[in-house]
């Protein structure tokens, strides 16, 4: 985790009003040289400023789209800014407003963990593992999959990857999120004694050498702490008070809550049907709060609400404040490119390897998850 130094105090004392009218103004200066890209799980108050919304590979490909750009503020966390970065030419600046929008999912997969994994996998068989990593990891991570002969995923294509990776394979290593691993390969028709969870702070990760042999899946440990909030207890009150409402979840949930759910599917999913869906429908979502929030407010012929009676906010995503955002802005102004965020030149090449069989192999486009397998 990178931790941001504190911005000028003068920041704070700025009403919403100031930052509002010193952000367009700065928007209209830089013009087509400069693009605010917007995750859809920011704050209203950030999100506002953007001139894409999207996740995060789309948002991504977008940055790599804008030839015309010098910089490319990115309103995300950390691994976001690294996969565009590695995606747009050199001459494009990528900016994270604070360098503390870290991803604790991200930061459950260090490379020297890896490392040590894989010798140990490579030690107990001679299948050939094929290790695929969630685009929410390091660029550091992504380049391990790229350099041996992997590749990244999102939720809209983890399907395409697993199956990609299971031709070219024997085994699949996924990274870092142990239940999208587990709930797209259990919608495959995979069973859940066919996949091993591997724990990389416990001793030979916690699994025995003959359950790595035996294992078809390897699912590294890692989970989104906003994700996990959603239980299969919520699921239960649900159903018991409104049978009528829909659940629709994020394979980020763990398996047990997928499986209780009407739906579950990518970002890019969710917001498709509830775009799509009959007005009057009732709907329970199983996803960050900023988002649940703005499809309520832009469907109010619907009923939408959160699965959860809590907030699930990823609180990384929300250090990006509008006033982190207009000191971004403010020292590019000035000539500065503070919080650039450049990935080394040699991690670079092989996380590009890694996106791109992931794009070559599996486009991005919103799908839902199967969840009607027997184990
Ligand atoms: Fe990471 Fe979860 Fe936040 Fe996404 S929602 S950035 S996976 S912690």
């Amino acid at each position: 985790m990178i931790f941001q130094p504190p911005i000028p105090d003068e920041y704070m004392t700025l009403s919403y009003g100031e930052i509002t009218t010193r952000i367009r103004c700065h928007k209209e200066q830089f013009g087509r040289r400069l693009v605010v890209l917007g995750h859809h799980y920011q704050q209203d108050d950030v999100i506002r400023f953007a001139d894409f919304r999207g996740d995060s590979l789309k948002l991504s490909q977008l940055a790599a789209k804008q030839k015309q750009a010098d910089y490319v503020v990115f309103c995300g966390v950390h691994f976001m800014a690294e996969s565009a970065d590695i995606l747009t030419d050199d001459s494009v600046a990528v900016i994270l407003p604070d360098l503390s929008a870290g991803c604790s999912m991200a930061d459950m997969a260090e490379p020297e963990q890896l490392i040590d994994a894989w010798k140990v996998l490579a030690d107990c068989t001679e299948d050939r593992i094929v290790p695929i990593t969630y685009v929410n990891s390091s660029a550091a991570i992504k380049a391990f999959c790229g350099k041996h002969g992997g590749a990244c995923c999102t939720s809209s294509n983890a399907q395409a990857v697993l199956e990609w990776a299971l031709r070219e394979g024997d085994k699949v290593l996924f990274l870092p999120d142990q239940h999208l691993g587990r709930n797209t390969a259990y919608g495959m028709g995979h069973s859940l004694d066919s996949m091993i969870v591997w724990d990389p702070v416990s001793e030979h990760g916690g699994v025995k050498a003959d359950e790595i042999r035996r294992a078809r899946l390897i699912l590294w440990n890692g989970w989104c702490s906003v994700h996990q909030l959603f239980t299969v207890k919520q699921c239960e009150a649900v159903r018991n008070r409104e049978p009528e409402r829909k659940i629709i979840v994020h394979p980020e949930c763990s398996w047990a809550v997928v499986q209780r759910a009407d739906m579950a599917g990518s970002t890019e999913f969710i917001i498709q049907t509830i775009d799509a869906a009959e007005p009057g429908t009732k709907w329970a979502i199983g996803t960050e709060s900023n988002l649940v929030g703005r499809l309520a407010n832009s469907h109010p012929d619907k009923d939408i609400r959160s699965l959860a009676t809590i907030q699930c906010v990823c609180t990384t995503m929300y250090r990006i404040s509008p006033q982190h955002l207009l000191w971004s802005l403010d020292e590019l102004a000035a000539g500065r490119e503070s919080n650039r965020i450049s990935v080394d030149e040699e991690v670079s090449k092989w996380a590009r390897v890694a996106l791109q069989r992931m794009l070559e192999n599996a486009p991005s486009e919103a799908v839902a998850i199967s969840r009607d397998c027997s184990q």
